[in-house]
């Protein structure tokens, strides 16, 4: 039997890490040097959300895409990948 509606709407999948694999390396540079902040725009997932003047990173939501890591002006955000195991798969088929 082929795949059904429900499995073909959750083709992505998340296993989360505890630990988040994006980090702001330096908020003073968000808040301070950073005045278009394209983090905001850039991040398909809306993982970075500005929160009481702060920028928060909600890495749950990251599609790895990696666009965040050469957009960013200041080089300000650290990214690695998720621990073995962990970050999202895409599935197809
Ligand atoms: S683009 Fe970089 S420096 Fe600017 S707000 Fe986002 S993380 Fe901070
Ligand atoms: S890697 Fe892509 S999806 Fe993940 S936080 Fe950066 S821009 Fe967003």
């Amino acid at each position: 039997m082929g795949a059904t509606i429900e499995d073909k709407l959750f083709l992505d999948r998340f296993n989360v890490a505890d630990d988040s694999h994006l980090k702001i390396k330096d908020d003073a540079v968000c808040t301070d040097a950073c005045e278009d902040k394209p983090c905001l725009y850039l991040c398909p997932a809306n993982v970075y959300r500005l929160e009481n003047d702060r920028i928060s990173v909600n890495y749950e939501g990251c599609l790895e895409c990696g666009s965040c890591r050469i957009g960013c002006p200041h080089l300000n955000i650290e990214w690695r990948f998720p621990t073995g195991g962990y970050g999202i798969r895409h599935k197809f088929g």
